[in-house]
């Protein structure tokens, strides 16, 4: 049993935890990821990376400010990488068609975006098919978002992986599941099978996992995996010219011909395997708005579970009553747009105690008993 004064704790090694070890140790921190098995294995390894634009930091939206700071984010996040690694994640802007059933309600869509100050063109169907040939006929309005990106989360994950090492983080893997130790209203220690973490902070960023290491602090986080199916396919570089998205399903082409189909929204529970019906829905989906890819080679499928909260939000901050316990997790559909942000403002919180945006609606404490402040949205 080994025994370490650890600096900062981030408790789960997906993106956000990454993200948020790599920008503590830029700061001169002493920073250890504890993962309870491989780092960037779970939601943020399958996930599409899409990453929609934003610019409205100090929106009335919590999902808006959030999403536009993270936006800001992800640029000096790469020059970051770039620095330290040299290597390329993927990241690129590519572009998103958002698919809408009428003309009107590609304007409204469009207005809305135009709004938080984002580029936002209507299509309609004829230009959409110019942009676009190989959509279905069935399809005659969309919104084109020029500045919308994409990231390759699998090497972006490697590359923040390579960072956080070259940078000095120390990560242990295959930990299990640690538990945490209290005393006089702080976190004493961490303790993992085979050794003891006497840490200065701590911040759970274990993604779907986060509800259960709440409960002992009385906080009813509300997060739950909600399983998202994919289906990997080959069609071409540069067949399909962006993203296409249609209500909460999309096709996400990678410049080197890959083609993904995504994706399901299952709640149930920490199942992680694709079904027959989940992958035929999502080959379905895909035939009716490109019919060519019924010839497109099936590369591999996969499912991940997204840290679902009723609102589809994150919590975000320190939990009361506890002076150096933080919590980064549970962003649903968009942990890896949201990471650069989520980041900035956790370093921001734990060293400086306060947070570069607003963090109103996305309080750690808003679905325990009693506290509950946001809108009432339950899916
Ligand atoms: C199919 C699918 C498509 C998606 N598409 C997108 C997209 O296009 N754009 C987007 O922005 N987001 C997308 N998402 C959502 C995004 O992937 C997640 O919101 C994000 O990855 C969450 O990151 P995380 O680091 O919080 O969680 P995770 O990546 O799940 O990481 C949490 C880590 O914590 C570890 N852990 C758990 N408990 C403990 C413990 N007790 N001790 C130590 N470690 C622990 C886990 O093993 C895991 O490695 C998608 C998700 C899925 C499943």
């Amino acid at each position: 049993m080994s025994h370490t004064g650890s600096g900062i704790v981030l408790l789960g090694g997906g993106v956000v935890g990454l993200t948020t070890a790599l920008l503590l140790r830029q700061r001169g921190v002493e920073v250890t990821v504890v993962e309870r098995s491989l780092i960037g294995r779970e939601a943020s390894w399958a996930g599409a990376g899409m990453l929609p634009p934003g610019r409205a930091m100090t929106a009335e939206s919590a999902e808006v400010r959030l999403r536009s700071f993270s936006c800001l984010c992800w640029s000096e996040l790469n020059d970051l990488l770039q620095r330290l690694t040299g290597a390329d994640n993927g990241y690129r802007i590519c572009g998103s068609c958002v698919l809408a059933d009428a003309a009107e309600e590609a304007e409204r869509e469009a207005a809305r975006w135009a709004s938080e100050g984002v580029l936002a063109e209507v299509l309609d169907g004829g230009s959409l098919r110019q942009r676009f040939p190989m959509l279905s006929a069935a399809c005659s309005a969309a919104v084109w978002l020029p500045e919308f990106a994409q990231v390759r989360n699998p090497w972006h994950l490697q590359i923040l992986r390579s960072a956080c090492e070259s940078a000095g983080v120390s990560i242990v893997e295959n930990a299990g599941d640690a538990s945490l130790e209290c005393g006089s209203g702080r976190i004493t220690a961490v303790r993992t099978a085979d050794r003891v973490l006497y840490p200065t902070a701590v911040c759970l960023t274990s993604g779907a996992w986060t509800g259960g290491l709440l409960e002992q602090f009385g906080v009813q986080s509300r997060i739950k995996p909600i399983r998202g199916q994919m289906v990997l396919m080959r069609v071409g570089a540069g067949w399909l010219p962006g993203v296409v998205e249609c209500g909460r399903r999309y096709l996400v082409p990678r410049h080197d011909g890959l083609l993904l189909a995504g994706s399901t929204e299952e709640d149930v529970g920490f199942c992680r395997e694709n079904t027959v019906a989940g992958v035929r829905g999502l080959l379905e989906f895909a035939c009716e708005l490109v019919p060519e890819l019924a010839v497109a080679p099936i590369v591999k499928t996969w499912a991940g579970l997204r840290p679902g909260t009723p609102d589809g939000l994150p919590l975000l901050g320190r939990v009361a009553g506890c002076e150096n316990l933080y919590v980064g997790a549970g962003h649903f559909r968009s942990g890896l747009q949201m990471s650069p942000g989520t980041a900035r403002i956790l370093c921001d919180l734990m060293l400086d105690g306060r947070s570069p945006i607003s963090l109103e609606g996305l309080q750690v404490e808003r679905f325990s008993a009693g506290v509950w402040k946001g809108a009432s949205c339950e899916r």
